[in-house]
């Protein structure tokens, strides 16, 4: 995001803002926190959304527990085993914030956040309220248009990939395994360099082919819950989700949704 190199390539910015941005952190899980923790989050993520756009993210992090990486798999690098911990992130309009979010500390930020979720379930609150201050920070999320050329160069010794090219939200957890995706999909071309049945043109055009390919769609799918936060923020947005979100906030398909209680 904001990559001057892929800025230059392009003679444009490659992303521009999302009109949402978002405070992120986490909550350290203890004997006092733990049992706040909503039930639904037991097999994975969530993302609800709430009257004015607001959004919120949860997911437990607890490496020790789960079963995604073994630890005796990493034999390059020794494994990081984190403790566990709830990661929040709250979503709203960028009208919702006070002017210059970045230059508020990390108190101000969660104290913030508790405003946003006025209103919201009681635990998921006091859970958001316990988090530790230092991992706290504020978001501007960009977005790339998922219908441009991402790489609109000529296939050179110089190219881009993840954020650089095709920015989205977090929204769709997909940024990140997007850039990864490219990262694995431009090695594998310059492999074919190394052994003589590719040029570095080539082996860069086919991978800004291949990428394309997916990328848009990544983006594309990222970018559908902002559309619903815009449409939650308006007043008849807000008067709609006030009637039919205390039972149930509309869950993206990251998850699940919980419960937001009314005012
Ligand atoms: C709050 C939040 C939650 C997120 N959640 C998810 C999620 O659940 N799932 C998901 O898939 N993605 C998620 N993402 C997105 C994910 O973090 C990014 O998509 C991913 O980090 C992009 O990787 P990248 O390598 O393209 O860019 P970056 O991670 O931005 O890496 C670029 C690197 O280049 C370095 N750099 C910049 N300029 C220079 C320079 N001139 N010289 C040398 N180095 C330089 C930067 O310091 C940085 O380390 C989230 C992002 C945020 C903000």
């Amino acid at each position: 995001m904001g990559s001057r190199v892929a800025s230059a390539l392009a003679g444009r910015p490659t992303s521009t803002p999302a009109g949402v941005s978002g405070i992120a952190g986490r909550t350290p899980l203890t004997a006092v926190t733990r049992p706040l923790v909503p039930a639904l989050l037991t097999p994975g993520p969530a993302l609800a959304f709430g009257p004015g756009g607001v959004g919120l993210f949860l997911t437990v992090h607890d490496p020790e527990s789960g079963t995604e990486v073994d630890p005796s798999s990493c034999t390059e690098v020794p494994a990081i085993i984190e403790p566990p911990s709830l990661v929040w992130g709250v979503l709203a309009p960028d009208g919702a914030y006070p002017d210059g979010p970045r230059e508020l500390d990390a108190t101000a930020l969660i104290g913030l956040t508790g405003d946003l979720l006025r209103g919201w379930d009681a635990d998921v609150r006091a859970l958001v309220d316990a988090a530790d201050p230092a991992s706290a920070a504020f978001f501007g999320f960009h977005a790339a248009d998922p219908d441009a050329d991402f790489t609109p160069w000529p296939a050179g010794a110089v190219t881009a990939l993840g954020d650089a090219v095709h920015a989205m939200p977090p929204t769709g957890g997909m940024a990140a395994a997007t850039a990864i995706r490219d990262a694995d999909l431009l090695a594998e071309e310059l492999a074919l360099v190394q052994a003589g049945t590719s040029t570095i043109p080539l082996a860069v055009h086919r991978y800004q082919r291949r990428m394309a390919a997916y990328a848009g769609e990544a983006v594309r799918t990222s970018l559908q819950p902002l559309r619903w936060i815009e449409r939650l923020a308006t007043p008849a947005g807000t008067r709609a989700a006030r009637i039919a979100l205390p039972t149930l906030a509309a869950a993206a398909r990251l998850g699940r949704a919980f419960t937001w209680t009314g005012d």
